[in-house]
Parts: C-alpha cells; sequence; structure tokens
C-alpha cells in the first residue's frame, strides 16, 4: 500500500513540472523577459533556449538540466 502511494505522488511531481515549463514558454514577450541560452558546463554544448524574467533574475542563471550529449543532469549556465 505505502508503496503505491508513492508511486503515485512521483508521477504528480512530474506533471507539475511540465505545467510549469508550459507556463513560462507561454509568458514570453512580457516587460522584463530577455530570451536566454543555457550552456551545458560539462560538453559546453547549448542545449537550451529559455527565457526568464530580468528583473527577478539579474545575474546569470544556473541549473541541472538532462544534457543528451553526457545522458545525464548536469549544470548549466546561462550564455549569450
Ligand atoms: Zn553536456
Amino acid at each position: 500500500m505505502g508503496f503505491v502511494i508513492g508511486y503515485i505522488s512521483d508521477i504528480k511531481v512530474e506533471n507539475i513540472v511540465h505545467c510549469q515549463a508550459r507556463t513560462i514558454v507561454g509568458l514570453g514577450g512580457v516587460e522584463m523577459r530577455v530570451n536566454i541560452t543555457l550552456a551545458c558546463t560539462e560538453c559546453k554544448n547549448r542545449n537550451y533556449n529559455t527565457s526568464k524574467n530580468k528583473k527577478n533574475n539579474p545575474d546569470r542563471i544556473e541549473m541541472m538540466k538532462y544534457c543528451k550529449f553526457d545522458k545525464k543532469h548536469t549544470l548549466h549556465k546561462e550564455t549569450k
């Protein structure tokens, strides 16, 4: 029983992450948003194009993202 509950909550967490990603894309072009590129710090490939709110994130953003070249999650940093 406990195992089943844990499995269901994993699916819910994944769905919430997908919904948030869609919302961020949908808000593009409003006020202080700028387009940025996220580059993998391990293989230097530019894996993600996204946007950020310059007012909320004045510094370069860093986040763990899946790199298809390294086949694992690596740290991605904002680049020009
Ligand atoms: Zn990489």
